[in-house]
């Protein structure tokens, strides 16, 4: 979306917004992975009344310390909150479908768990509680990468192998600058190319956790599982309850099963939450090395929009939308779009939270990104292909 009425946009859901003002609470239907990420959340803001799940054993000892229900005692209670469901697609789908059978209406009455906490919550922290929130936000500490996946999302396969990283300092400043202005993240990430052959990253998580753990839901590093953690890494990552999301391509690199268990077990010994991705996930093509829409703007404002990518990164004090469309930019040596980024460091005057909102909603001076003439954005999923194929 373009400005064109910067920091008085108008803004959705202002109906849920009130609706919170009247209840502020709000049933997590599912008492699972996601669930627990939205606890997190919905805790941190007051704003969580109870579980739903129709697991027995889960409704008699409760979930993350909280009261889980079934269906009919949420039908019985007498104000209702609004609710949030929090599991896997084909889950979300057959109870969306049941809960509009029963009447209630899909982001009014209840809410998907994606487009609540990347698009709606954003606005009901903001209007409520005045203060900025963000769904996700990365820093990139490396783009050299153990693996050469031929169509890396980053395109970290182009990277020589002795390319810079961000310095520690540059970690620093990008934490600190992201952290003066956003109040709550959900998820915090430190990825690359693969993060692990950063050599202070350890130190890195030392400085983020100790001084922005209470900002951040879950603080995490994502990698491809081929590299052991340090001693001092594990330490660190105990320290500030940092958990790792090992992607999974043992479909592909089928001797990377060993050592996704070896690592499991290494996390485990050390009290460090793991999640091994599914191994039968496809990836998407997103075109980047051969697609050029030569679009006009409208067009390009419409692939944005329907994009919607959640995945932010914070660069020093850059704030960028699309961590894609920088880093392939840049390491595919595309040159475009060097412009497109929020400087969070000139973000002031009265109104700069409202601006800042409006830019997490997706709004900005050109309202797309230059990459996105290179992208399939939204289309990527009729681009199916398989995970990690090297080169
Ligand atoms: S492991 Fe990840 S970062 Fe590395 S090349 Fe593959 S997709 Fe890119
Ligand atoms: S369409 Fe644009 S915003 Fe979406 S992933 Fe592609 S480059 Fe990023």
């Amino acid at each position: 979306m373009k400005w064109t009425n910067k920091g008085n946009e108008k803004i959705p859901f202002m109906k849920v917004v009130e609706a919170v003002r009247q209840n502020p609470a709000f049933c997590i239907y599912g008492a699972g992975q996601y669930g627990r990420e939205l606890y997190g959340l919905l805790k941190e803001f007051h704003l969580l009344d109870c579980f739903i799940d129709n697991d027995k054993n889960k409704q008699r000892n409760g979930f993350q310390g909280v009261q889980v229900i079934g269906e009919d005692e949420y039908w019985k209670k007498e104000k209702r909150p609004l609710i949030v469901i929090a599991a896997s697609a084909e889950n979300t789908e057959n109870i969306k479908l049941h809960l509009q059978e029963k009447g209630l209406i899909c982001n009014q009455n209840f809410f998907i768990f994606k487009e609540f906490i990347n698009k709606i919550f954003p606005i009901i922290v903001y209007f409520i509680f005045g203060k900025v929130y963000v769904n996700l936000s990365q820093i990139c500490v490396t783009e050299r990468c153990s693996l050469k996946c031929k169509k890396c999302a980053h395109g970290c396969y182009a990277v020589k192998s002795d390319k810079e990283d961000l310095t520690l300092e540059q970690i620093k400043k990008s934490a600190d600058v992201f952290f003066a202005k956003i109040d709550y993240i959900c998820e915090f990430v430190l990825i690359g190319g693969e993060p692990l052959l950063h050599r202070q990253l350890a130190e890195a998580v030392e400085y983020i956790g100790s001084r922005y753990r209470d900002k951040i839901n879950i603080f995490s590093i994502t990698t491809n599982g081929t590299i052991r953690p340090s001693g001092q890494l594990l330490d660190a990552c105990k320290r500030y309850e940092v958990l790792f999301r090992i992607s999974n391509y043992s479909k592909q690199l089928t001797k990377l099963e060993k050592q996704y268990q070896l690592l499991k077990a290494l996390f485990e010994e050390n009290g460090i939450c793991c999640i091994i991705g599914r191994p039968d996930s496809s990836w998407m093509d997103y075109g980047f090395e051969y697609l050029n829409r030569n679009g006009t703007e409208e067009e390009l404002i419409n692939v944005f929009d329907r994009c919607d990518t959640p995945c932010h990164e914070i660069r020093e004090n850059k704030f960028y939308f699309c961590v894609m469309a920088r880093s392939v930019s840049e390491n595919l040596s595309k040159n475009v779009g060097e412009d497109d980024y929020l400087d969070l460091d000139k973000l002031k005057g009265p109104n700069w939270k409202r601006e800042l909102l409006e830019f997490i909603l997706g709004y900005s001076e050109k309202g797309y990104l230059d990459m996105c003439n290179f992208c399939y954005g939204a289309e990527c999923y009729e681009h199916p292909i398989p995970v990690a194929e090297q080169l």
